[in-house]
């Protein structure tokens, strides 16, 4: 529990004001310790009391394009200016445009998107999409994920976020997954079961929905047959896949989508975060033509007010436009090979550093608390908070050296802006090298 006079007598007027009036998010709200922004440029950014942090997590993995993306930051203007706001049954030429330019950059046949304003919203759509397509209504996803945070999103999560949630929808079914490093299920493996337990349902399950590469919960990166294997074995039992790229789509592994690092269409992707590099909230839940052409003489019977909201849409277009002119998922792919050889110099150095992995500029440190061990600092503060108190202050001296980095489970996440650049790197690598001596510090045995 943190100490709240103490920590109430260095906020600013509004610093308490927000944390008297705003809830902050997934916490104890006595610990919460919001802190102003006053300012960003490039890939750093600046708060109240004159600290400057080099964004090494795009904040919550989502701000690809760093913060000085004039062309998105202009295009919103201009739409709000022409028009902000009209009902989803019309039209505007951002979002029809934004649709098109969805269809190419995304997978195969992938051609028709609902758009919404998160994450969560992208979830939920495709989950009721699969369920009319299929007539089924089960969902099997897996433990380490995170799909969101309203009931169906939340249900259909593995992580300990679920908890406070449950019972949840009905016929949200968990499998294992692809951690190589701490399950004692090989990724592969892990397939057969999850090829039985459909069995088991009887071929009554709507979708499988994971994803690609797991973000929040890891950085998992399965082997490379294994999604290919997985949408055959969702369509041998009558299943949709749905892809969930909220987090590793947009560049983030150097594709502009996970999915294309194992050359699988999914049924079904969902989007949100790089879509509009985080200049405004929008989601999106892309379908083949095979899904869409089912809605042509039955009902999609989904919607929302901000469906398709021209300003976001605009975002969305010109983010686009900004990942191509800029080449920024080619320059991901080539400066996360740097990052990751960058990390595994931490993990040469570092007995707390249990394993660094990753693609592109989405990489992540798992943390052990016995060297060569695979042993968690596993202090978990409550059963649904998903830190812990030495990857935290991990987290926390790096940030004291002037890096921002996200961390959860016992693992740093690492997934900074797709412009971030070798020097910045290696700028960043240096405060978590000083950072990770914590961590060293509190592995068992130290004394
Ligand atoms: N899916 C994934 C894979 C995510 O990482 C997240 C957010 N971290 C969500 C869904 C939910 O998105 P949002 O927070 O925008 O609702």
């Amino acid at each position: 529990m943190g100490d709240d006079t103490e920590s109430e007598t260095d906020l600013n007027e509004i610093e308490r004001l927000d944390k008297a009036h705003v809830f902050g998010t997934w916490s104890f709200q006595n610990e919460v310790r919001p802190r102003q922004v006053v300012g960003a440029e490039g890939n750093r950014f600046e708060t109240a009391d004159g600290e400057e942090y080099l964004d090494f997590s795009g904040q919550l993995m989502c701000s690809n394009l760093g913060h000085s993306a004039d062309r998105v930051a202009d295009a919103m203007a201009e739409q709000a200016r022409e028009g902000a706001y009209f009902a989803p049954g019309y039209t505007t030429e951002n979002r029809a445009r934004l649709g098109e330019k969805l269809a190419e950059v995304t997978p195969g046949s992938l051609s028709k998107t609902f758009f919404s304003t998160s994450g969560t919203e992208a979830v939920e759509a495709a989950i009721k999409i699969a369920r009319m397509y299929t007539g089924n209504h089960k969902i099997v996803s897996r433990y380490r994920s995170y799909h969101g945070a309203t009931y169906g999103s939340i249900s259909v999560t593995g992580d300990p976020r679920r908890l406070m949630a449950e019972p949840g929808i009905p016929g949200a079914i968990k499998a294992p997954d692809p951690y190589a490093y701490g399950s004692t299920m090989d990724p592969m493996e892990s397939l057969e079961y999850i090829d039985e337990m459909l069995m088991l349902e009887g071929d009554t399950v709507a979708a499988v929905l994971v994803e690609p590469v797991v973000g929040s919960n890891g950085i998992l990166v399965p082997p490379p047959e294994y999604l290919p294997r997985l949408k055959e074995i969702a369509h041998d039992h009558g299943a949709l896949l749905i892809c969930d790229e909220v987090m590793s789509g947009f560049g983030r592994t150097g594709e502009w989508f996970a999915s294309d690092l194992f050359d699988v269409t999914p049924d079904i992707m969902t989007m949100a975060k790089g879509l509009s590099g985080a200049y405004a909230p929008l989601g999106g839940t892309i379908v083949t033509d095979e899904v869409a052409a089912h809605f042509e003489d039955e009902m999609f019977c989904h919607g929302h007010t901000y469906a398709g909201h021209p300003v976001a849409c605009a975002a969305g277009l010109a983010a686009i436009e900004t990942y191509e002119s800029e080449g920024l998922i080619d320059r991901a792919d080539e400066v996360g090979r740097y990052l990751g050889d960058r990390l595994e110099e931490l993990q040469e150095t570092h007995p707390s550093v249990g394993e660094t992995r990753g693609v592109g500029l989405f990489r992540g440190i798992e943390l052990t608390k016995r060297a060569d061990e695979r042993v968690p600092f596993g202090e978990r503060k409550d059963k649904i908070s998903t830190g812990t108190t030495v990857v935290d202050e991990v987290a926390a001296r790096a940030g004291d050296r002037g890096v921002y980095v996200a961390n959860m489970i016992n693992t740093l996440i690492i997934a900074p802006p797709l412009s971030i650049t070798r020097e910045e790197i290696d700028e960043a690598v240096d405060a978590l090298d000083h950072a990770l001596d914590h961590a060293d510090e509190s592995m068992e045995g130290t004394p």
